[in-house]
């Protein structure tokens, strides 16, 4: 099977970050004269990284790129097209707006114009998307509570609050109380966690924070307690498998949980965090997936209608979406 039969699938993707993704032909219009090669060796990080503090060094130069409201217009509109490529009919894009704020744009602003060219883009492409706001971990307080204020000023395109970034070198601490308020808000929230750090570090998330998601959770068999848990709360796990192998979060993809989880009744979906620095696609994902584990369209049918439930949609796009996913996804359409 070639990899372009899954591009007419419908798919669901729920962690994407949207400074972390664009293309060469978009980094190209904002860096005129830039070769393949040179966008290869600042963009695309190495296939195994040292750690994840090494990895986010590439998103560091992309995020430099997009300091004004026409550069974040132009990443929009690349990653939907990617999108679109992609078969994707539902997803939830993310970015922090404090980086982003260099040249002197607004936190609204930033925020505003990547709500307003993401309207726009679903149109044209027939993507339905939605905004996740991320706060990171070395922010203070502060931040996060000003993450959690443009989430919730812009709520409708933004659906939900995030926390990215590096796990393993910053505490949770400054950032509790920006999930509470989002909770006493019926604001959703993921939270990444179990990637750079273990089961420990996941526990602590999920109980502190208290998000409807886990962005990764690649560590979480680390404490089989834990999974249980897991399981009967039903927290979905936004895994990422090439990104999660290029991180050392897991030694191969012939390893990766995503088969264990999902076979015992885990809420698992399929995703590329970032898909410049991971030089991935969905469709290259989907192919990985097929050609290790040997998985047909069952498997991918589960992972997606589990994405769709944990989703942050309003309940009728979630049933639309479900209806087509089980429309097209059959034993039969691989
Ligand atoms: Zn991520």
């Amino acid at each position: 099977m070639r990899r372009l039969d899954f591009a007419f699938l419908p798919k669901v993707e729920l962690h994407l970050h949207l400074d972390c993704s664009l293309s060469y032909q978009a980094v190209s219009r904002l860096r005129p004269g830039l070769s393949q090669e040179q966008y290869r060796r600042d963009f695309v990080a190495p296939a195994r990284c040292d750690s994840l503090a090494h990895y986010l060094e590439a998103p560091r130069r992309m995020v430099a790129l997009l300091q004004t409201p026409a550069a974040l217009t132009l990443a929009v509109e690349d990653v939907l097209a990617q999108l679109a490529r992609d078969g994707v009919i539902y997803a939830e894009l993310r970015f922090a707006p404090l980086l982003h704020l260099e040249e002197g744009m607004t936190p609204e602003a930033a925020v505003g114009t990547v709500a307003e060219a993401m309207q726009r883009a679903a149109l044209r492409t027939g993507v339905e998307a939605r905004l996740l706001l991320c706060t990171l971990r070395h922010f203070s307080a502060g931040q996060s509570l000003a993450t959690l204020r443009l989430a919730q000023q812009f709520r409708g395109p933004v659906a939900g609050l995030d926390i990215a970034g590096d796990e393993a070198g910053f505490a949770l601490d400054p950032h509790v109380e920006a999930f509470v308020e989002a909770a006493r808000l019926g604001l959703p929230a993921t939270a990444h966690a179990g990637e750079a750090a273990g089961a420990a570090s996941l526990r602590e998330t999920w109980r502190r924070l208290r998000p409807q998601r886990i962005g990764h959770g690649v560590r979480c068999e680390e404490d089989a307690a834990l999974v249980e848990e897991m399981r009967a709360a039903q927290l979905h796990l936004e895994m990422c498998p090439t990104s999660n192998v290029q991180t050392r979060a897991c030694p191969d993809f012939a390893v990766h949980p995503l088969p264990r989880l999902l076979a015992s009744g885990l809420s698992v979906g399929i995703n590329t965090d970032c898909r410049a620095i991971s030089d991935t696609e969905l469709n290259r994902e989907y192919e990985l997936l097929r050609r290790q584990f040997g998985w047909s369209g069952q498997e991918f049918l589960a992972c997606n209608l589990h994405a769709i439930e944990a989703s942050f949609a309003e309940t009728q796009v979630k049933q639309t979406v479900a209806e087509r996913l089980r429309e097209a996804w059959t034993p039969a359409s691989l």
